[in-house]
């Protein structure tokens, strides 16, 4: 979708630092981490919120999850832990309106979070 920052970088329109990518999925470090490691895994297909998923899209949201469980096991945090989060819409803190799956490792995560 034209002006959507994360389709820019799904088509490599924009820079960003690249950890995996296949035809349906890209993974790449935030721009600004809020721990040592921290991951975005996003669909190439634009969806806007979580709540636009569809039936068809059940696929694509579990290929996210897995992608990032095979990035834990390849960047060496699977067994000391990771957090996944996905937000959605203001109260969520959703600030790019291209779902994301956040994945966060490299120090201890407090709960409940803000
Ligand atoms: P949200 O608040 O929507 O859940 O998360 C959006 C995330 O995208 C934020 O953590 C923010 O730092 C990250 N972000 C925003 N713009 C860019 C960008 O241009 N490149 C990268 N790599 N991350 C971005």
């Amino acid at each position: 979708m034209e002006n959507c920052i994360f389709c820019q970088i799904a088509q490599h329109q924009l820079p960003a630092k690249i950890a995996y990518e296949d035809d349906q999925v890209i993974a790449f470090h935030d721009i600004h981490p809020a721990a040592p490691i921290h991951l975005l895994v996003i669909p190439k297909k634009h969806i806007t919120t979580l709540n636009d998923l569809e039936e068809e899209d059940a696929a694509l949201v579990g290929r996210l999850q897995i992608t990032a469980a095979k990035l834990a096991k390849e960047l060496g945090f699977a067994d000391a832990g990771y957090r996944v989060v996905m937000n959605c819409n203001q109260d969520g803190g959703q600030t790019v309106w291209h779902i994301h799956m956040h994945v966060l490792a490299g120090r201890g995560l407090s709960w409940p979070p803000g």
